[in-house]
Protein backbone atom coordinates (compact mmCIF):
# COMPACT_ATOMS: atom_id res chain seq x y z
CA UNK A 1 0.00 0.00 0.00
CA UNK A 2 1.32 3.57 -0.87
CA UNK A 3 0.97 4.67 2.94
CA UNK A 4 2.91 8.07 3.61
CA UNK A 5 3.13 8.41 7.41
CA UNK A 6 5.45 10.91 8.18
CA UNK A 7 5.49 14.60 6.92
CA UNK A 8 5.10 17.91 7.96
CA UNK A 9 3.05 21.22 7.38
CA UNK A 10 3.69 25.12 8.48
CA UNK A 11 2.06 24.17 11.99
CA UNK A 12 5.95 22.86 12.15
CA UNK A 13 8.64 23.26 10.07
CA UNK A 14 6.99 22.31 6.47
CA UNK A 15 5.97 24.80 4.24
CA UNK A 16 2.84 23.63 3.28
CA UNK A 17 -0.94 23.81 4.78
CA UNK A 18 -2.71 20.30 5.49
CA UNK A 19 -4.85 21.40 3.03
CA UNK A 20 -2.37 21.49 0.54
CA UNK A 21 -0.87 18.59 1.41
CA UNK A 22 -3.69 16.38 1.40
CA UNK A 23 -4.08 17.44 -2.14
CA UNK A 24 -0.66 16.94 -3.02
CA UNK A 25 -0.79 13.52 -1.17
CA UNK A 26 -4.19 12.37 -3.30
CA UNK A 27 -2.06 13.48 -6.64
CA UNK A 28 1.09 11.46 -5.70
CA UNK A 29 -1.09 8.28 -5.43
CA UNK A 30 -1.59 7.99 -1.65
CA UNK A 31 -3.58 5.80 0.21
CA UNK A 32 -3.63 6.48 3.65
CA UNK A 33 -1.85 9.70 5.46
CA UNK A 34 -0.71 10.92 8.45
CA UNK A 35 0.42 14.44 8.98
CA UNK A 36 3.02 14.26 11.72
CA UNK A 37 4.28 17.57 12.89
CA UNK A 38 7.24 18.07 15.53
CA UNK A 39 5.83 18.28 19.21
CA UNK A 40 2.09 19.45 17.97
CA UNK A 41 -1.35 18.11 17.23
CA UNK A 42 -2.61 21.40 16.09
CA UNK A 43 -3.42 20.56 12.23
CA UNK A 44 -5.02 17.35 12.81
CA UNK A 45 -8.16 18.20 12.94
CA UNK A 46 -7.74 19.96 9.49
CA UNK A 47 -5.68 17.57 8.06
CA UNK A 48 -8.57 15.34 8.85
CA UNK A 49 -10.90 17.08 7.13
CA UNK A 50 -8.18 18.00 3.87
CA UNK A 51 -8.15 14.03 3.59
CA UNK A 52 -11.85 13.53 4.03
CA UNK A 53 -12.25 16.18 1.35
CA UNK A 54 -9.84 13.97 -1.02
CA UNK A 55 -11.36 10.78 0.10
CA UNK A 56 -7.85 10.09 1.47
CA UNK A 57 -7.71 7.38 4.80
CA UNK A 58 -6.18 9.12 7.82
CA UNK A 59 -3.93 8.64 10.58
CA UNK A 60 -3.48 11.13 13.17
CA UNK A 61 -0.14 11.57 14.07
CA UNK A 62 2.90 13.77 15.74
CA UNK A 63 6.30 13.65 15.48
CA UNK A 64 8.23 14.05 19.34
CA UNK A 65 11.43 15.30 20.27
CA UNK A 66 13.17 13.18 22.83
CA UNK A 67 16.22 13.32 24.13
CA UNK A 68 18.39 9.38 24.58
CA UNK A 69 21.55 9.21 25.58
CA UNK A 70 22.67 12.97 25.39
CA UNK A 71 21.44 12.79 21.20
CA UNK A 72 17.92 13.89 20.11
CA UNK A 73 15.69 11.50 18.73
CA UNK A 74 12.44 11.50 16.87
CA UNK A 75 9.26 9.18 17.70
CA UNK A 76 6.34 8.84 15.50
CA UNK A 77 3.15 8.39 16.60
CA UNK A 78 0.37 7.16 14.63
CA UNK A 79 -3.63 6.28 15.17
CA UNK A 80 -4.33 8.21 18.72
CA UNK A 81 -6.92 10.45 19.59
CA UNK A 82 -5.82 14.11 19.00
CA UNK A 83 -7.67 15.36 21.80
CA UNK A 84 -6.16 13.08 25.19
CA UNK A 85 -5.45 15.74 27.58
CA UNK A 86 -2.41 14.15 28.95
CA UNK A 87 -0.64 13.96 25.25
CA UNK A 88 -2.20 17.38 24.19
CA UNK A 89 -0.02 18.60 27.83
CA UNK A 90 3.28 16.95 27.14
CA UNK A 91 3.31 18.19 23.84
CA UNK A 92 2.97 21.48 25.00
CA UNK A 93 5.76 21.31 27.57
CA UNK A 94 7.48 19.79 25.01
CA UNK A 95 7.12 22.61 22.75
CA UNK A 96 7.80 25.00 25.83
CA UNK A 97 11.60 26.45 25.59
CA UNK A 98 11.95 26.65 22.20
CA UNK A 99 11.64 30.04 21.77
CA UNK A 100 14.60 31.09 24.35
CA UNK A 101 16.62 28.22 22.63
CA UNK A 102 16.12 29.97 19.57
CA UNK A 103 17.41 33.35 21.00
CA UNK A 104 20.23 31.49 21.91
CA UNK A 105 20.88 30.02 18.05
CA UNK A 106 20.87 33.71 17.57
CA UNK A 107 23.09 35.16 19.79
CA UNK A 108 25.25 32.03 18.78
CA UNK A 109 24.95 32.87 15.28
CA UNK A 110 25.44 37.10 16.10
CA UNK A 111 28.90 36.28 17.54
CA UNK A 112 30.56 35.01 13.61
CA UNK A 113 28.38 38.18 12.29
CA UNK A 114 24.82 36.91 11.33
CA UNK A 115 22.64 39.36 13.12
CA UNK A 116 19.21 39.36 14.20
CA UNK A 117 18.57 35.43 13.25
CA UNK A 118 16.22 35.11 15.55
CA UNK A 119 13.84 37.99 13.51
CA UNK A 120 14.85 36.37 10.33
CA UNK A 121 13.61 33.14 11.18
CA UNK A 122 10.62 34.43 12.59
CA UNK A 123 9.09 35.33 9.23
CA UNK A 124 9.05 31.70 7.97
CA UNK A 125 7.61 30.71 11.17
CA UNK A 126 3.51 29.54 10.88
CA UNK A 127 3.22 28.60 14.66
CA UNK A 128 4.68 30.94 16.72
CA UNK A 129 4.96 27.94 19.39
CA UNK A 130 7.39 26.19 16.61
CA UNK A 131 10.30 27.94 15.77
CA UNK A 132 12.43 25.17 14.98
CA UNK A 133 16.18 25.09 13.64
CA UNK A 134 14.83 24.74 10.01
CA UNK A 135 13.39 28.61 10.25
CA UNK A 136 16.34 29.59 10.84
CA UNK A 137 17.82 27.39 7.61
CA UNK A 138 15.60 29.03 5.60
CA UNK A 139 16.35 32.47 6.96
CA UNK A 140 20.52 32.06 6.06
CA UNK A 141 19.26 30.61 2.43
CA UNK A 142 16.84 33.62 2.25
CA UNK A 143 19.66 36.34 3.20
CA UNK A 144 22.47 34.07 1.04
CA UNK A 145 24.83 32.94 3.93
CA UNK A 146 24.42 29.68 2.93
CA UNK A 147 23.32 27.86 -0.51
CA UNK A 148 20.87 25.58 0.62
CA UNK A 149 19.64 24.44 3.74
CA UNK A 150 21.33 21.28 4.17
CA UNK A 151 24.68 23.53 3.93
CA UNK A 152 23.19 25.85 7.09
CA UNK A 153 23.05 22.79 9.39
CA UNK A 154 26.20 21.59 8.58
CA UNK A 155 28.03 25.26 9.02
CA UNK A 156 26.17 26.87 12.03
CA UNK A 157 23.16 24.34 13.16
CA UNK A 158 24.72 21.09 14.47
CA UNK A 159 26.47 20.23 17.70
CA UNK A 160 29.86 22.30 17.99
CA UNK A 161 28.35 24.95 15.36
CA UNK A 162 28.00 28.65 15.75
CA UNK A 163 23.77 28.06 16.24
CA UNK A 164 23.59 24.90 18.08
CA UNK A 165 22.33 24.88 21.48
CA UNK A 166 21.36 21.98 22.64
CA UNK A 167 18.20 21.01 24.07
CA UNK A 168 16.42 18.75 27.02
CA UNK A 169 13.72 17.82 25.10
CA UNK A 170 10.83 14.86 26.06
CA UNK A 171 11.92 11.29 27.77
CA UNK A 172 11.62 8.90 25.59
CA UNK A 173 9.06 6.81 28.38
CA UNK A 174 6.92 9.88 27.99
CA UNK A 175 6.77 10.33 24.76
CA UNK A 176 5.86 6.65 24.20
CA UNK A 177 3.48 6.33 27.02
CA UNK A 178 1.60 9.65 25.64
CA UNK A 179 1.04 8.12 22.22
CA UNK A 180 0.09 4.92 23.41
CA UNK A 181 -2.07 5.79 26.41
CA UNK A 182 -3.99 8.19 23.82
CA UNK A 183 -4.48 4.81 21.73
CA UNK A 184 -1.81 5.13 19.35
CA UNK A 185 1.46 3.28 18.33
CA UNK A 186 4.42 4.52 18.55
CA UNK A 187 7.30 4.09 15.95
CA UNK A 188 10.95 5.23 16.03
CA UNK A 189 11.41 7.57 13.57
CA UNK A 190 14.25 7.47 11.04
CA UNK A 191 16.92 5.29 12.76
CA UNK A 192 19.90 5.41 10.86
CA UNK A 193 19.75 9.67 11.25
CA UNK A 194 21.22 9.05 14.66
CA UNK A 195 25.02 9.02 15.55
CA UNK A 196 24.58 6.26 18.06
CA UNK A 197 27.06 3.19 18.77
CA UNK A 198 25.25 0.13 18.58
CA UNK A 199 25.28 -0.65 22.38
CA UNK A 200 23.03 2.86 22.52
CA UNK A 201 21.27 1.55 19.51
CA UNK A 202 20.53 -1.52 20.67
CA UNK A 203 19.34 0.52 24.39
CA UNK A 204 17.54 3.08 22.29
CA UNK A 205 15.71 -0.51 21.04
CA UNK A 206 15.17 -2.38 23.88
CA UNK A 207 13.66 0.94 26.30
CA UNK A 208 11.58 1.77 23.54
CA UNK A 209 10.35 -2.03 23.31
CA UNK A 210 9.99 -1.83 27.25
CA UNK A 211 8.12 1.34 27.46
CA UNK A 212 5.22 0.05 24.75
CA UNK A 213 7.32 1.28 22.10
CA UNK A 214 5.83 -1.18 18.67
CA UNK A 215 7.14 -0.27 15.68
CA UNK A 216 9.93 1.55 13.76
CA UNK A 217 10.27 3.51 10.36
CA UNK A 218 11.81 1.04 7.69
CA UNK A 219 11.16 3.10 4.63
CA UNK A 220 11.76 6.65 4.83
CA UNK A 221 12.90 9.59 3.14
CA UNK A 222 16.10 9.90 5.65
CA UNK A 223 17.05 6.24 4.52
CA UNK A 224 19.45 5.32 1.98
CA UNK A 225 17.67 1.64 -0.01
CA UNK A 226 21.26 0.02 2.39
CA UNK A 227 19.63 1.77 5.32
CA UNK A 228 16.14 0.52 4.40
CA UNK A 229 17.92 -3.05 4.11
CA UNK A 230 19.41 -3.02 7.23
CA UNK A 231 16.14 -1.55 9.64
CA UNK A 232 14.12 -3.85 7.94
CA UNK A 233 16.34 -6.62 10.00
CA UNK A 234 16.33 -4.65 12.93
CA UNK A 235 12.52 -5.01 12.80
CA UNK A 236 12.27 -8.31 12.39
CA UNK A 237 15.18 -8.68 15.43
CA UNK A 238 12.83 -6.52 17.56
CA UNK A 239 9.50 -8.03 16.34
CA UNK A 240 8.64 -4.43 15.52
CA UNK A 241 6.34 -3.53 13.11
CA UNK A 242 6.98 -1.21 10.22
CA UNK A 243 6.22 2.08 9.14
CA UNK A 244 6.76 4.34 5.72
CA UNK A 245 7.03 7.96 5.39
CA UNK A 246 8.68 10.38 3.04
CA UNK A 247 9.10 13.42 5.88
CA UNK A 248 7.94 15.87 3.18
CA UNK A 249 8.79 19.05 4.61
CA UNK A 250 8.93 21.70 1.45
CA UNK A 251 8.54 21.02 -2.76
CA UNK A 252 11.59 22.91 -2.15
CA UNK A 253 13.63 21.69 -0.23
CA UNK A 254 12.58 17.70 -0.15
CA UNK A 255 14.45 15.04 -1.33
CA UNK A 256 11.87 12.96 -1.87
CA UNK A 257 8.24 13.67 -2.78
CA UNK A 258 4.89 12.40 -0.58
CA UNK A 259 3.83 9.12 -1.66
CA UNK A 260 6.83 8.42 -4.52
CA UNK A 261 8.74 5.92 -1.54
CA UNK A 262 9.41 2.04 -2.02
CA UNK A 263 6.81 -0.26 -0.52
CA UNK A 264 7.56 -1.53 2.62
CA UNK A 265 9.70 -5.13 2.28
CA UNK A 266 7.04 -7.36 1.94
CA UNK A 267 8.31 -9.79 5.15
CA UNK A 268 7.48 -6.87 7.31
CA UNK A 269 4.17 -6.40 9.16
CA UNK A 270 3.59 -2.68 8.53
CA UNK A 271 2.33 -0.95 11.05
CA UNK A 272 -1.04 -0.16 9.40
CA UNK A 273 -2.06 -3.57 10.04
CA UNK A 274 -2.32 -2.83 14.04
CA UNK A 275 -4.55 0.24 12.95
CA UNK A 276 -6.81 -0.55 10.54
CA UNK A 277 -10.05 0.60 12.87
CA UNK A 278 -7.78 3.97 13.67
CA UNK A 279 -8.11 5.11 9.88
CA UNK A 280 -10.48 7.68 9.61
P1 LIG B 1 14.62 21.26 15.75
O1 LIG B 1 13.43 20.45 16.17
O2 LIG B 1 14.41 22.74 15.92
O3 LIG B 1 15.90 20.78 16.37
O4 LIG B 1 14.77 21.08 14.17
C1 LIG B 1 14.90 19.78 13.64
C2 LIG B 1 14.52 19.80 12.16
O5 LIG B 1 15.59 20.31 11.39
C3 LIG B 1 14.30 18.40 11.61
O6 LIG B 1 12.99 17.99 11.83
C4 LIG B 1 14.55 18.59 10.14
O7 LIG B 1 13.40 19.12 9.51
C5 LIG B 1 15.61 19.68 10.12
N1 LIG B 1 16.96 19.14 9.91
C6 LIG B 1 17.73 18.50 10.81
N2 LIG B 1 18.95 18.20 10.28
C7 LIG B 1 18.91 18.66 9.00
C8 LIG B 1 19.86 18.69 7.91
N3 LIG B 1 21.07 18.14 8.04
N4 LIG B 1 19.47 19.25 6.74
C9 LIG B 1 18.24 19.81 6.61
N5 LIG B 1 17.32 19.81 7.60
C10 LIG B 1 17.65 19.26 8.77
MN1 LIG C 1 11.45 18.88 10.51
MN1 LIG D 1 12.59 13.66 12.37
MN1 LIG E 1 9.97 14.57 10.38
Amino acid sequence: MNADLHCHSVISDGTLTPEALAERAKANGVELWALTDHDEVGGQDRALAAARAQGLPYLTGTEISVTFAHQTVHIVGLGFDPHNSALVAGLRRTRGGRSERAQEMSDGLAKVGIKNAYEGALHYVGNPELISRTHFARHLVETGVCSDTSEVFRKYLTEGKPGYVPHRWARLQEAVQWITEAGGIAVIAHPARYGFTPNEEYALFSEFKAHGGRGVEVITGSHSSQEAVRYAETALEFDLVASRGSDFHSPEESRIDLGTLPLLPGQLTPVWDLLADRIQ
